[in-house]
């Protein structure tokens, strides 16, 4: 076939298709109600970069490859974050962590790894100033988010006021988080949807994006729905030395953070994190598809800034997906 630019046509045209399609997917993902599994998305996302990597001007800013999310629907206002939202780099064995790990280290030395949880949620952002509550937002395309403040105000776990006085709380606070609905809840919305000859949710993580991306407030009020921090942005009036170390200021001020994140020396702790939660993958309430390493030092994580796409100084171990087959809807799905 024709060679433009050096890249066959037909090439391109499988580039333009797949891009197509993944941003498709990804919308829909987004807006709670995919039609593909993640695995199936993934793979298309593989053959997409493989293209890239052959073909390297077919790599364009607008590229799927490039970018985080998915543009925005006009459900809600837009609103741009305060500091950009980004996705997580992906390890899928302990080689490519240890690989990770390794680059790290190469380039400055590490003192301590944080590990978290990676909760199958979705990402809210949240503006708090001077301790009041004043926006939240969707993740979006990671500058662009909704804004789904009204919603957001309906979840117990999400203070309005923060604790303290005026003097102890900062100026500006934007914390990150996911939003989830617990296993148990998730169930119990199932059945209750069922009853009222409504469809089902696929999934907790879908449940929680369909509730919270509710056009009135008063249903997602019915969905109990919980958050858990996971990251600061934009910050005035307050320094943070360690990530650990915001999280406990989070803590105080009546934000909720997980009591099952550990702070670790070595990258055989990092391990022994992994592989005790691949163990105990369902002690927690909420779903959980792997663990977040971090660097904990907030000046070493600044050295190591971020690509287009996420920040160089974490990383998300992915547990192999697990595989069930859902009493509602029949099919094979990812949950
Ligand atoms: P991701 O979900 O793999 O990782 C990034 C996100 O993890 C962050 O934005 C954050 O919200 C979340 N997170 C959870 N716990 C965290 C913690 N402790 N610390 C930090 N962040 C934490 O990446 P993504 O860009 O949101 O989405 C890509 C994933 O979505 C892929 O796995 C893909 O398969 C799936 N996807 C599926 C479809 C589909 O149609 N099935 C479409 C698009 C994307």
């Amino acid at each position: 076939s024709a060679v433009v630019d050096g890249v066959p046509a037909k090439v391109r045209e499988r580039h333009a298709e797949l891009s197509q399609d993944l941003d498709d997917h990804s919308y829909r993902y987004y807006m709670g109600s995919p039609i593909i599994a993640d695995a199936e998305y993934d793979g298309m996302m593989i053959e997409l970069r493989g293209l890239e990597e052959r073909y390297p001007t077919l790599r364009t800013p607008d590229s799927p490859t490039q970018k985080v999310g998915a543009p925005i629907s006009n459900l809600f206002e837009a609103v741009e974050h305060l500091e950009r939202m980004q996705s997580l780099d992906n390890a899928f064995s302990t080689e490519e962590l240890s690989a990770w790990a390794q680059r790290v280290e190469n380039e400055i030395a590490v003192d301590a790894y944080l590990c978290e949880l990676k909760i199958d949620g979705l990402a809210v952002d949240l503006v708090y100033e001077k301790g009041r509550l004043v926006r939240a937002a969707t993740r979006g395309d990671g500058r662009v988010g909704e804004d789904i403040t009204l919603n957001v105000r309906t979840i117990d776990a999400i203070p309005v006021h923060l604790d303290g006085s005026v003097e102890s709380v900062p100026e500006l606070l934007e914390v990150r988080g996911e939003v989830f609905l617990p296993g148990k809840e998730f169930e119990e919305l199932n059945a209750r949807l069922a009853d009222e000859g409504k469809p089902p949710f696929a999934n907790p993580r879908n449940a929680a994006a369909g509730s919270l991306r509710q056009k009135d407030p008063r249903i997602t009020a019915t969905r109990p729905l919980s958050m858990l921090c996971h990251g600061v942005g934009a910050h005035e009036g307050v320094r943070f030395t360690h990530q650990s170390h915001a999280y406990d200021l989070l803590k105080a001020w009546g934000l909720p953070v997980s009591d099952r994140t550990r702070v670790v020396g070595t990258l055989d702790e990092v391990r022994h994190y992994i592989d005790h939660y691949a163990e105990h993958r369902h002690d927690p309430a909420y779903e959980i598809d792997g663990v977040v390493v971090k660097v904990d030092d907030v000046a070493t994580q600044r050295r190591l800034g971020s690509t287009s796409r996420w920040p160089r100084w974490a990383i998300a171990y992915k547990y192999p997906p697990e595989e069930v087959t859902t009493r509602l809807l029949d099919i094979r799905v990812n949950v």
